[in-house]
């Protein structure tokens, strides 16, 4: 069974990883697909957020790194994947989740939404946070595989770079 795991991945963080080496397990082959984050501005664009999904998926040989536009599962259905993995972590995140997992069936009943708990270190776990902690100042290590550490701490300078006059 081929399975798609959409997000935003802006950037991928140890949590989305610990998802994608599950799925990894038990799916055949597993697509994580990159969406444009409709509605929130993006700190990396969709190229980078794939260059380092690609980076940290490199030793999971079933595992590939995409992008997609539009309706999620008219993006399955192209790609013939039969499931849509999404990772949860708290009972906030359930609402959104449930509410798209239903359309999606809705659109496409032959598509079926696997849910993946998080591991418990990752349970607060978010891009945004990520993004924010670094802007302010503080480490993230463990929180993010090193390339994003990386590639963050860069971005955020060039940013202030660019603001200044
Ligand atoms: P989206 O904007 O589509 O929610 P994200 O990149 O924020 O994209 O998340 C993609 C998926 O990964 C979502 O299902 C989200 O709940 C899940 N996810 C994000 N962070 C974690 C985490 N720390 N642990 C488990 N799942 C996570």
């Amino acid at each position: 069974m081929r399975a798609v795991y959409p997000g935003s991945f802006d950037p991928v963080t140890n949590g989305h990883v610990d998802i994608i080496e599950r799925a990894a397990r038990v799916f055949d082959e597993v697509i994580v697909a990159v969406a444009p984050n409709r509605g929130k501005e993006p700190l990396f664009c969709i190229q980078e957020r794939m260059e380092m999904l690609s980076e940290v998926c490199a030793h999971l040989k079933n595992v590939s790194v995409d992008s997609f536009e539009g309706l999620l599962v008219s993006y399955a259905e192209r790609r013939q994947a039969g499931v849509i993995v999404r990772g949860l972590r708290a009972v906030s995140d359930f609402p959104y989740e449930f509410e798209m997992a239903l359309m999606n069936r809705r659109l496409n009943p032959s598509i079926e939404t696997v849910f993946l708990m998080t591991g418990a270190e990752n349970a607060y776990l978010s891009s945004s946070v990520v993004k924010e902690v670094t802007a302010l100042g503080g480490s993230i290590d463990g929180l993010a595989p090193d390339l994003v550490v990386e590639r963050l701490r860069l971005k955020l300078q060039e940013e202030v770079r660019e603001s200044e006059p």
